[in-house]
């Protein structure tokens, strides 16, 4: 590994020096390779994970297009020297601006659930702000981490993207490696060994872990969109999303006619071609086991919740449950199943989606939509939809991040290069003057003057003392300037 290491910062220092323009044009081919090799992902990732072939070229083929686009046409105005004002009569003669560098090296740790996407919407702001990176996709998934390094061949010089493959004991090779920032996207257990692996070599990193997201649906809410949406949003890619609805808190009034469109829309699905089956046994072993237990704990079966006989099928599963006692209602159970809860109000929902420990994304279904923007703001998530749910992780303009055990990585928006580069602030200083007011020596005149500034911004001092204080700098600024 440190070998590797060492080669991607090589190159890094080259391909750093480069003007983000540089950067762009040669990355910008990346957009039309996915675009025309669509087919071949979509193959490729649902022979490894098992997701129907459209949902890869809707949601992970044409998005990644889209993240090209955005950085190829923001990064350089994103790396532009910003100004930061200064006070020209506290600091006269200073111009100061914050400069964005590169931050080196960066391991890029991906799962497999989204498998072209994930690790995309990092590798590329990451490469275009001038990073070297070692990207190393899930061990489950490694012909479409292959397919997805493709994308840049021949674009880049040597060593500034390496794909290592492995499983676990690579991740935490890479993890503890000599390298300057480490971006992980995966489960809570993982994301806290590379914390630690980080925090031993004083490293940064970015953890974007699980959720156990909740779906609102208040009285008012446009039935059928909604559960449509929430069909949508808890089964799509078999459940297998960080962001998949995996809580249904829904408003009393509501409860039966919402849950009785759920149960016939999921009803409706056809397995394999709406829902491919779960992409490991190991998946599968922990939705059936949330589901018993769930059903241990009085939660009651309305449709799906069976194991199927081809690869790892399991039919998509409804439940009524009535409390979140339950490792189905508290840990991420990552698969087809939806629990449905009654609540009295919306503040039950809210107190009832808020108490995770995790806080990805959350979704309010509702026609009052300025009473749902209000709601939002109590939600402890990293985004809120309202009427709709979890499409946001597409949008490579709007911030992606969470609350609590889902961790504080931001991908997408601007907001990822507060990882992804490093802040450097440089101050010019064209002050002729022989010397600062707060330099050597200390003199009783320095203390007068001291003084006279802390009683001139105090909001507290009164208009006399204010007075007293200009007068006194008026006098004793110029006879320091002049050594006193
Ligand atoms: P995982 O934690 O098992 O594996 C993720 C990656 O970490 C893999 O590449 C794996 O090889 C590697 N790894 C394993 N052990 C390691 C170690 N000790 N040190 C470093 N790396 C190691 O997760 P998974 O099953 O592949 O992915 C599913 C999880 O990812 C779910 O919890 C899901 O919610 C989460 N996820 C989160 C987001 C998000 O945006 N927050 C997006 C997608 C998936």
């Amino acid at each position: 590994m440190a070998a590797l290491v060492k080669q991607a910062r090589e190159a890094q220092a080259a391909w750093g020096a480069l003007t983000p323009y540089e950067r762009i044009k040669a990355i910008l081919p990346v957009r039309d390779r996915v675009l025309d090799r669509a087919e071949r992902f979509a193959n490729v990732v649902h022979r490894e994970v098992g997701k129907p072939n459209v949902e890869v070229v809707l949601g992970e083929v044409l998005p990644t297009a889209d993240v090209v686009t955005y950085w190829a046409d923001s990064i350089e105005e994103m790396l532009d020297p910003q100004e930061i004002a200064l006070d020209p009569l506290s600091y006269p003669g200073k111009k100061g601006a914050l400069h964005r560098e590169a931050r080196g090296v960066v391991a890029l740790i991906t799962p497999w659930n989204y498998p072209v996407a994930l690790p995309l919407r990092t590798l590329l702001p990451a490469l275009l702000a001038g990073n070297a990176v070692l990207f190393k996709p899930s061990e489950i998934s490694p012909r479409s981490g292959a397919l997805v390094a493709e994308l840049f061949e021949g674009l880049l010089p040597k060593g500034v993207l390496t794909l290592v493959q492995g499983g676990g004991e690579i991740g935490a090779a890479l993890s503890s490696a000599d390298v300057d920032l480490v971006v992980f996207t995966g489960s809570v257990a993982t994301g806290r060994k590379v914390a630690h692996a980080c925090a031993e070599r004083l490293s940064p990193c970015a953890l974007e872990l699980g959720g156990k997201d909740a779906a609102i649906v208040l009285a008012d809410a446009n039935l059928d969109r909604a559960a449509n949406g929430v069909v949508w949003g808890a089964l799509t890619n078999a459940g297998q999303n960080c962001a998949a609805i995996e809580r249904v808190y829904v408003e009393k009034a509501v409860a039966e006619a919402f849950s009785a469109k759920v149960v016939a829309l999921v009803k409706s699905l056809r397995e394999n071609i709406d829902v491919g089956p779960l992409a490991t046994e190991a998946q599968r072993s922990i939705v059936v086991k949330h589901v018993d237990d769930a059903k241990n704990s009085g939660g009651k079966m309305l449709a799906g919740g069976e194991k199927g006989e081809k690869g790892y099928a399991f039919s998509p599963a409804v439940l009524s449950v009535e409390n979140d006692d339950s490792a189905l209602m508290r840990d991420e159970t990552f698969g087809p199943v939806i629990p449905i809860s009654i609540v009295d109000n919306a503040e039950q929902a809210i107190a009832r989606a808020n108490a995770s420990r995790y806080g990805l994304t959350a979704s309010i279904w509702s026609k009052k939509v300025k009473v749902a923007e209000k709601l939002a703001k109590q939600l402890r998530a990293g985004v809120v939809t309202i009427n709709n749910h979890a499409f946001t992780g597409a949008l490579p303009n709007a911030p992606w991040s969470g609350f609590g055990e889902t961790g504080y990585g931001i991908t997408n928006s601007a907001l990822a290069l507060d990882a992804l580069t490093r802040p450097r602030f440089v101050l010019v200083d064209k002050n002729r003057a022989k010397r600062e007011l707060w330099w050597y020596p200390y003199t009783p005149t320095l203390d007068v003057i001291a003084y006279a500034f802390c009683a001139l911004r105090s909001k507290s001092t009164g208009i006399f003392r204010k007075i007293g204080a200009i007068f006194t700098l008026a006098r004793a600024v110029p006879k320091r300037l002049m050594g006193g």
